[in-house]
């Protein structure tokens, strides 16, 4: 016989609708499954969890599909919910850039800048970094251009602006760093010591089984029910409320003008471990001056995988084209922004604003990490 659904006593049951399988989508479902309402999560891809979605093959390491995802945060409150979910091993991403031939850590570090450096005084630049910040401190580019020193503003700056920045801007957004807004740069900043540590989150760590089985155990609940393989096109009129995470102008059929995105191509390549060792334990590796790719990542070093092989995710950026490949980043531009807000103020102004709500990457039109997902994602849960 067929279980009947728990509900705490009391609830007023509703029915919601959730598009989109990745972590914003599984995180609004599952507690609107603990609070006893009725969900269906519609997913378009053949397969849950995003842009997250990993998998594996006998003899080689799990692979992040839609490139590497390192978890980190310092929320201890999204931290033990998907802790409900997972378990964890111990993880430090370490990145390194090919710079002008060189091998060096990135964040541009102490170390980065005697590689880059050598023959030409490294010391007196940092003795200049020790001078104004403290020991290890992170200082984005904006902060180093505003030193007082020659040996910052100009030496410093204008070899990591050209040699890190710039082209791998261009590649990656289509655009100049000055047109995009100072969040871009602020991303990688340099570190004043030894430090090589990528993140400084209190939390870092990956889900023991993958990310695809955190989000599978995120939606195994009665309440809830998915359908992949589905693309939402209906108006939900069935559906008391919907959480809709793909992109806001696809839901409003481009009523005011397609919203800009960067795609993405992931080349996935099948290596023994020894082939691409010359630089040890490297996870990532950023070309900034490839005229194409951005970097590669060996997805052994990552999910530290003890085996032979390895598969590296090669990732190539180029424009978003509808129908042809995925929207991957929202583009940081004041205007893309601007047009983002006509289409919440559209929600808003209608009766939209009272049944949809929008969220995630797509939905939100903003850079998301995981964590900030999830946590956008709580936060809809308990008001909506
Ligand atoms: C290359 C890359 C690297 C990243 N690295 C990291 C990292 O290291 N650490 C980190 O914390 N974050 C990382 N991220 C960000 C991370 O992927 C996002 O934070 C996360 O995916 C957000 O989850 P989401 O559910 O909002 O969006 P998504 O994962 O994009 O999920 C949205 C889902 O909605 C589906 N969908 C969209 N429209 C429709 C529709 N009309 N009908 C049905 N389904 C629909 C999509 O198919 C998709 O599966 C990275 C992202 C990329 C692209």
């Amino acid at each position: 016989m067929a279980e009947i659904p728990r509900r705490p006593l009391g609830v007023n049951v509703m029915k919601y609708l959730v598009v989109g399988a990745g972590f914003s989508g599984a995180t609004f479902a599952r507690l609107k499954a603990e609070q006893g309402h009725s969900v269906r999560v519609i997913e378009q891809r053949d397969h849950v969890a995003g842009n997250a979605y990993d998998s594996q093959k006998m003899g080689e390491p799990m692979v992040h599909r839609y490139g590497p995802h390192l978890f980190h945060t310092n929320s201890e409150r999204v931290y033990k919910f998907l802790s409900r979910f997972t378990e964890w091993y111990e993880y430090r991403h370490r990145v390194r850039a090919r710079v002008l031939g060189r091998v060096v850590p990135l964040p541009f570090n102490f170390l980065s800048i005697e590689l880059c450096f050598s023959g030409r005084r490294p010391d007196e630049i940092k003795t200049a970094m020790r001078e104004v910040f403290k020991d290890n401190q992170r200082v984005t580019l904006r902060e180093l251009k505003a030193q007082e020193s020659p040996h910052l503003n100009k030496t410093l700056y204008d070899f990591v602006y050209e040699n890190i920045f710039e082209n791998y801007t261009q590649k990656m957004w289509g655009m100049d760093l000055e047109k995009l807004g100072p969040t871009v740069a602020d991303r990688v900043p340099l570190i004043a010591g030894y430090d090589d540590s990528y993140f400084t989150d209190r939390f870092q760590c990956m889900p023991a089984w993958g990310y695809t089985q955190l989000v599978k155990s995120m939606l195994d609940h009665e309440n809830i029910e998915v359908v992949t393989g589905m693309r939402w096109r209906e108006n939900g009129r069935e559906y008391d409320r919907m959480y809709f995470t793909g992109s806001i102008d696809d839901y409003f059929g481009h009523y005011l003008g397609h919203l800009e995105y960067r795609s993405m191509s992931f080349e996935l390549k099948s290596l023994a471990t020894g082939e691409l060792r010359d630089e040890k334990g490297t996870a990532t590796m950023n070309l900034p001056d490839h005229p194409k790719v951005t970097r590669y990542s060996d997805m052994a070093v990552i999910t530290k995988f003890p085996g032979e092989n390895t598969v590296v995710v090669v990732e190539t950026p180029g424009p978003y084209v509808p129908g042809v490949n995925e929207p991957y980043y929202p583009i940081p531009t004041g205007e893309a922004r601007a047009m983002y807000h006509r289409y919440e103020k559209l929600a808003e102004d209608t009766e939209v604003g009272m049944r949809v709500r929008f969220g995630g990457r797509l939905g939100s039109y903003q850079y998301l990490n995981m964590d900030q997902a999830v946590a956008q994602a709580m936060k809809a849960a308990e008001e909506f």
